[in-house]
């Protein structure tokens, strides 16, 4: 008999009620246990739910407090020196203090889990690292569910990629070199789990799809084979997901574990090579509904998939299951109330998928009689979503068909452009700044009230011109030289102008984690896009017009749109840039007609959306950069594109960037500039960099002098006339306090450099 089961459930709860009590309990308002019972309760309502909807193997230790990476560091005693680590048993204030620092103390870092939205806290080592046994969170959590009667499956973050996704604080230390030392307190975990009467673990090791060397492939068979031996009668089921094994597989396939789960989504390359050589009596945990997006699953092609396997290697050893963890889906479409039905028909949450899965496991096991009513619904979604209107629009596929060489390119080479762009007018060092400034409680209390009808719309706009008028005002008294008009009429860089376009839905209770209590709500991208009026040219018009300096029209770009949000799964990834860049191509054109003759495509997202293994990176470069020059290509060599991304690992995407060709860039640098500019300049990167000097990060206003500091150390490797002066991001979670004294030093910095420039020119002649 097959199987139902899952990965991992959504931690946040229907109402965000773990945002809400952490929050409640980081500011004070409730107790630790008042906290630790909003969790025990979501936890079980969340068992409960899995059991009624008929999941038979439930995982457990999938919820967290935070994150489960740190989760993973408090079980294993992995706690860094600052938070003073002598402790036996790691207690919430620590846990907490190294996921969100403390006076004085820094948190740890945070990066991207995979290629998804959500953040996990990067463990750290040091050569000397032990570790000991100090959180029995997932012993606790297994019994829990057992006192409700509930026989789970223990999720672990395996070591060899708690290792891997690590960060050794010393340059020749790889983290992989703890293993030995890291081994024996996961043998404890398991053998303890063994004791407590755990038939199955879940083993999640993630870094199994990404190019592994052969040392790192080691690694995993010393681990498992170590830890095979602590175990007892319990079986592993070993989980890797976001991609195929591909050559990995080999070294899977001979590990001493019970099961082994396919991503078959996105890894769906290995089934038949795992159906040539599982070993025999392993679990084969099949992934087949999407757990990154929120489509209905096709039921029948899932069910003619799962009975292709069955054939194979039979029905006693089938789990059927979500790809990934449903951490990356919102909850539960029920919720949505203002969705249309025919969209809701197309859609499916945490809960619904579940639904879909026992579906597809009754189906095979009794037979689908027994589940018709859900397969024809599922048929009949499909059916119309391939023939609506609102997906399906031919006057867009015309348009893009009709796409030639020649619109994907600027008139003229860079060096021309360069020479057109003189009638800007602009010094060497040019300031500007990366577009948003402060979003205040007022900015955000009039949008408030805007959508909700308290006021009307002339009120707001009205509002919104003063905020601008008072920014172009400061910007003119400050000498910035390229100004911005603030954005203040944006909620969200992607969503702004998801609201503007047809293909895109919204949600209202859409929400998935992103890092501790932080959650977002993506757009979902159903259809094909269409434009139907300029979306950002009321503003920028209006900014241009109060100043004779030239104002940047400030446009989010295609991949970045993409990437952050749920996009349709009917069309290849790329196609559906394409049309995005399309929509922005006409605000470009628009802009540039309008006045505006600095024109900023965001594109921070871009390094994001690289895939998982290097040997597909050469085919996403050329579409990216492809739909960029789609977006941005279409004005005269007069007019000066800019682009920005936040984040300072620029080594990989150098190659995209040239072909992306732009005439500025800025970037997040303001903590390492030299290394950074250094690969721009091995590129021999031709265009103007802005390598941000100014850390928005921090509340911090730097001074003049350590500007000016860096500056002179970027004109050592790249050419003054390249160099612009600019924040490393968007200001607008700062406040106006941190602001004005940070950019009013900034344009000082850049000042000074001037006038050093203008006395080694005159010098030389
Ligand atoms: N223009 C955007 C802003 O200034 C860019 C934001 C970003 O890089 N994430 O807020
Ligand atoms: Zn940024």
């Amino acid at each position: 008999m097959a199987v139902a089961t899952h990965l991992g459930f959504p931690r946040i709860g229907r109402d965000r009620e773990l945002k809400r009590a952490l929050e409640s309990f980081w500011s004070g308002k409730i107790s630790e246990e008042q906290l630790l019972t909003v969790g025990r309760e979501l936890r079980r309502r969340h068992w409960r739910l899995q059991q009624a909807l008929g999941i038979e193997q439930i995982p457990s230790n999938d919820f967290s407090l935070y994150d489960h990476v740190l989760d993973t560091c408090a079980m294993v005693g992995a706690i860094p020196e600052r938070y003073g680590s002598d402790r036996s048993q790691i207690d919430l204030k620590t846990y907490f203090a190294m996921a969100r620092g403390g006076e004085n103390l820094t948190a740890m870092e945070m990066t991207k889990w995979f290629d998804t939205n959500y953040h996990y806290l990067v463990p750290e080592f040091t050569s000397k690292q032990a570790f000991h046994f100090a959180s029995t969170k997932i012993v606790d959590e297994f019994r829990e569910a057992k006192d409700l009667g509930i026989l789970t499956r223990p999720v672990l973050l395996g070591p060899v990629s708690f290792l891997l996704l690590g960060k050794s604080k010393e340059k020749k230390m790889a983290p992989l070199h703890l293993l030995p030392n890291l081994l024996p307190v996961y043998g404890e975990m398991v053998n303890r789990l063994s004791q407590e009467g755990a038939d199955w673990i879940q083993i999640d090791e993630p870094c199994f799809v990404l190019d592994r060397t052969p040392a790192e492939l080691q690694a995993f068979r010393e681990a498992y084979s170590y830890l095979s031996k602590k175990k007892g009668q319990m079986k592993f089921l070993l989980t890797s997901y976001f991609e195929a094994y591909r050559e990995n597989l080999k070294t899977v396939l001979s590990l001493p574990v019970e099961g082994i789960h396919l991503d078959l989504v996105r890894g769906k390359g290995d089934l038949d090579s795992i159906l040539r050589s599982l070993p025999e009596n392993w679990v084969l945990s099949l992934g087949v509904v999407d757990g990154r997006n929120i489509w209905r699953n096709r039921l029948r092609e899932s069910l003619t998939l799962l009975e292709r396997v069955i054939e194979k290697i039979g029905s006693e050893r089938i789990f059927v299951a979500p790809s990934c963890s449903l951490l990356h889906v919102p909850i539960d479409l029920d919720l949505e109330t203002s969705l249309d039905t025919e969209m809701k028909s197309w859609m499916a949450f945490a809960k619904q998928k579940l639904q879909e899965i026992v579906a597809l496991t009754r189906a095979l096991n009794e037979g689908l009689e027994k589940v018709q009513p859900l397969f024809e619904e599922a048929d009949q979604a499909e059916q119309s979503r391939k023939q609506s209107g609102r997906v399906l629009k031919p006057r867009v596929r015309k348009q893009l068909q009709k796409i030639t060489l020649e619109m994907l390119q600027r008139c003229s080479p860079y060096s021309t452009r360069k020479k057109a762009q003189r009638s800007l007018k602009l010094p060497i060092f040019p300031t500007t700044t990366i577009g948003s400034f402060p979003q205040t409680p007022e900015v955000r209390a009039a949008r408030a009230d805007f959508k909700a009808g308290r006021i009307t719309l002339s009120e707001y706009e009205i509002f919104l011109e003063n905020e601008i008028r008072k920014a172009v005002r400061f910007q003119e008294q400050m000498q910035m030289d390229i100004l911005v008009h603030g954005e203040f009429e944006r909620n969200d860089m992607v969503e702004y102008f998801g609201e503007r376009l047809e293909g895109f839905a919204f949600t209202q209770n859409g929400w998935v984690q992103s890092y501790g209590s932080r959650c977002v709500k993506p757009p979902i991208l159903y259809g094909d896009i269409v434009r139907p009026k300029p979306m950002t040219i009321r503003w920028a018009q209006f900014a241009q017009s109060l100043t004779s300096k030239p104002m940047k029209g400030m446009l989010t770009g295609p991949i970045t749109i993409l990437e952050w949000s749920f996009v349709r799964d009917d069309q290849p990834r790329w196609e559906t840039a394409r049309q995005i860049a399309w929509a922005i191509r006409q605000e470009a054109l628009d802009l540039e007609k309008a006045g505006l003759r600095v024109i900023q495509i965001d594109e921070p997202a871009f390094r994001e959306a690289l895939p998982l293994r290097r040997s597909d990176w050469p085919g996403y470069f050329k579409w990216a950069a492809e739909c960029f020059r789609l977006a941005s290509s279409s004005v005269k060599d007069e007019t000066q594109i800019h682009t920005h991304m936040c984040y300072a690992e620029f080594n990989d995407i150098l190659p995209a960037l040239a072909e992306m060709d732009v005439d500025v860039i800025s970037i997040e640098s303001s903590r390492s500039p030299m290394e950074l500019l250094e690969s721009f300049q091995k590129f021999k990167y031709r265009s103007g960099i802005g390598p941000g000097i100014y850390d928005i990060h921090s509340p911090r206003v730097p001074l003049a002098d350590e500007m000016v500091g860096l500056l002179r150390r970027a004109v050592q490797v790249i050419p003054e006339g390249q160099i612009w002066v600019n924040p490393d991001c968007g200001l607008k979670t700062r406040k106006w306090g941190e602001v004005l004294p940070s950019l009013r030093n900034m344009v000082l910095s850049a000042q000074v450099m001037r006038l050093q420039f203008a006395k080694l020119r005159r010098k030389k002649r």
